[in-house]
């Protein structure tokens, strides 16, 4: 199965929602949602009941598209979130906020998960020192992530760190701007991940 490549901002439509896909361009007032929050198609306009499933299945969806899966390596998250000790739910949005590109772009390195993803696979990023161009990379507590010194005029790069000022960086990352560089010092929490899904709708979905 191939990678989406439509319109990403009809992603966000079909879940009215703002899934914050396109970096800078969802803050301003081009924002398809901001503009016209229907859902796309004949009958987008048209309010419907949602089952029991089909918010299960939305909820899914949403969490897919923010982290940019396809539904196979979702399915893997999910699986290696049930066998961990704790709260399912909870622990598929850790292992999903893990991957190194969400926390390139959680760092502000990057605009959006998107490019972040780009980026990696193209061998910009560090961690301990070290290059990786993997961006389901797992980072751990007391990881570095960096951009590589030959990368940092980068036309991305040098735009994400242009809009830094404009970032709320999680507190279970602290980023050195000067140095290019960022550190992993706790362990996300719910909290701190919010993002617009109802994870526990996820589990239901997947244990029916
Ligand atoms: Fe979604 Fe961003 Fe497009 Fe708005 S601009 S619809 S938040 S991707």
């Amino acid at each position: 199965m191939g990678r989406y490549r439509g319109s990403v901002c009809r992603l966000c439509r079909r879940e009215t929602t703002k899934l914050y896909l396109k970096g800078s361009r969802c803050f301003t007032e081009k924002c398809a949602i901001d503009r016209r929050n229907t859902v796309p198609g004949q009958h987008g306009g048209v309010r419907q009941r949602l089952t029991e499933y089909s918010l299960q299945l939305r909820e899914k969806q949403k969490l897919k598209r923010i982290y940019g899966l396809l539904e196979a390596q979702f399915r893997r998250y999910f699986s290696n979130a049930d066998k961990m000790k704790g709260v399912t739910g909870e622990n598929l949005l850790v292992l999903l906020e893990s991957r190194l590109d969400n926390v390139v772009y959680r760092l502000g390195f990057a605009l959006s998960r998107k490019q972040a993803r780009m980026l990696v696979r193209q061998g910009h990023y560090q961690v301990n020192g070290k290059t990786v161009n993997i961006p389901s990379y797992n980072v751990a507590l007391n990881d570095t992530v960096g951009v590589r010194e030959k990368s940092r005029t980068l036309v991305p790069v040098r735009e994400a760190f242009e809009k830094m000022d404009t970032r709320v960086i999680p507190d279970w990352l602290e980023v050195d701007i000067p140095q290019f560089r960022g550190l992993v010092r706790g362990r996300p929490t719910k909290e701190a991940i919010a993002i617009p899904v109802n994870e526990q709708l996820v589990v239901e979905l997947y244990s029916r």
